[in-house]
């Protein structure tokens, strides 16, 4: 979308399971997202006045609230994106432990001093931004507004959130919870598509623009920033690579590769979209990936893609590598019956010229090429727009040093598909993104910081 696009009046949601309507929720327009933007401002003041141990209280209140309600907005978030019951309530979960994390780790923000001269004090002061538009993504929705929302109320700020479009009943309920407790006004919902996005995005009034979401979003955000001057932070998409040594157990490398591409049908930002195996233990690692395939797809025990629309996307890019060379050893067909369902989708004999190797897939599929060293896969891995994420599968030292080294990820993991860093921090590179949108660091993203300097009146 370039020009502002008028939203239209209403969004229907239609279960990924059976394409049977869960239900409609009406866009905001132009009218609607301003006012949002009026309220967030009014409130902004008196929140930025409230203290930090008691900003802290309001928080922790919020995500007690969560709790109080996660198996109801868990069922909201399967019944509209399909994710599986216990995943939903694992995310769900884990938002309420980052609003407690950020409950207590707000009121200890700090930044630093240093003494110019004997006389003299020089510090920084973090003051909240204003007001803050979080904008987000479907796949695991709470988990991710969660920390947006936490950081930037705790820091100070209010806050106008834009759920997904593929789970607005989700965010809106999140947004009754949470508001409920909170004071008039720091926490304001408006429920649109992308075009409601966009109207919110080019708003004068707002501070900073948190996006989660795919990467021409965080691309379109960006500029818009660049009128407003709000501050962007962009966690975007990714094309994680998995790399697998000679030295591992094919069957555990193969088993780390099926949980990483299938998770969540492959719907998370960190998913392995890509897999550089050594040709010394390439057959038994596909025979035994394969495996993993096929039993998930038996088992029926992959959700369903979110919609129709992510499914096409997906199977695209599965047909055109199977028409440029590569062979499906699982998956790779559309089941008949109604919803989005995909299998999981093992291919092989991949080469670097194709989008499923070069881009975001978004499903579960592990496109496999096999390599002769470890150098020649961390050369594959190294390559591409993308910096989210990158996992190694190596016993050797020396070759897990290299990765670490020369891998140009936020986040480089070594033996675990999906290690990270506690509380999540990591900075996304490239097309990836700009900005940590998790973690501690997540609070300095949502201050800005006044240098203070102090020094004594000349003595008369
Ligand atoms: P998306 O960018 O299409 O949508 C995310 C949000 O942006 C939605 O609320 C949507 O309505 C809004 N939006 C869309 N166009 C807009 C515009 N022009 N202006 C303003 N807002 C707009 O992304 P998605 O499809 O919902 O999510 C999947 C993507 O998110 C994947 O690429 C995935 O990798 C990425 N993701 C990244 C992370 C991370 O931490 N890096 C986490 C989760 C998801």
């Amino acid at each position: 979308m370039t020009s502002t696009s008028i939203p239209p009046a209403e969004l229907t949601v239609l279960s990924p399971h059976d394409g049977t309507p869960v239900g409609t929720l009406p866009c905001a327009g132009a009218d609607e997202v301003r006012d949002a933007v009026a309220t967030a401002r009014a409130a902004a003041l008196d929140w930025a006045r409230t203290s930090p141990e008691e900003r802290g209280r309001w928080v922790r209140a919020a995500a007690d609230a969560l709790a109080d309600h996660a198996e109801e907005v868990a069922g909201l978030n399967t019944r509209e994106t399909g994710k599986l019951p216990q995943e939903a309530l694992g995310g769900v979960m884990a938002g309420v432990g980052t609003l407690h994390q950020y409950a207590e780790l707000g009121p200890v923000h700090r930044g630093h001093s240093l003494r110019g001269h004997a006389l003299a004090s020089d510090y920084t002061v973090a003051e909240p931004r204003g007001v803050v538009a979080a904008i987000t993504p479907w796949n695991d929705p709470v988990a991710v507004a969660a920390g947006l929302l936490g950081a930037a109320l705790v820091t100070g700020n209010t806050v106008v959130h834009k759920p997904s479009e593929r789970c607005p009943h989700t965010g809106a309920r999140l947004g009754e919870i949470l508001a409920g407790v909170l004071p008039e006004g720091v926490l304001v919902t408006v429920t649109g598509g992308p075009e409601t996005g966009q109207i919110l995005t080019e708003q004068a009034g707002l501070d900073v623009l948190a996006h989660v979401g795919s990467t021409a979003t965080g691309v379109a955000i960006a500029h818009a920033a660049l009128s407003t001057g709000a501050h962007v932070i962009r966690e975007n998409g990714g094309n994680d690579p998995l790399v697998v040594d000679d030295d591992v157990d094919p069957v555990w490398a193969a088993e780390q590769a099926a949980i990483g591409a299938f998770t969540n049908a492959g719907q998370i930002c960190t998913s392995v979209e890509r897999v550089y195996v050594h040709r010394a233990i390439a057959e038994p690692f596909l025979e035994a990936l394969a495996a993993e395939a096929r039993r998930r797809n038996a088992d029926q025990a992959l959700a369903p893609l979110v919609d129709r629309r992510m499914r096409e996307a997906v199977h695209a890019h599965v047909l055109h590598a199977l028409e440029h060379g590569a062979t499906a050893l699982a998956g790779g067909t559309i089941p008949e019956g109604p919803g989005s369902h995909y299998p999981a989708t093992v291919l092989s004999g991949c080469t670097e010229d194709l989008p499923v190797i070069t881009e975001e897939t978004f499903g579960p599929v592990a496109p496999v090429r096999i390599v002769d060293s470890f150098e020649e896969g961390l050369r594959w891995a190294a390559g591409g727009r993308y910096g989210l994420a990158a996992t190694v599968l190596t016993g050797r030292i020396a070759h897990a040093q290299r990765a670490i080294a020369e891998l140009p990820a936020g986040t480089v993991k070594v033996n675990n598909v999906f290690g990270g860093a506690p509380g999540g921090a990591a900075q996304p590179r490239r097309a990836s993104g700009a900005g940590f949108g998790y973690g501690p660091e997540l609070l300095d993203e949502m201050t800005q910081v006044k240098v203070v300097h102090v020094e004594m009146p000349p003595t008369p």
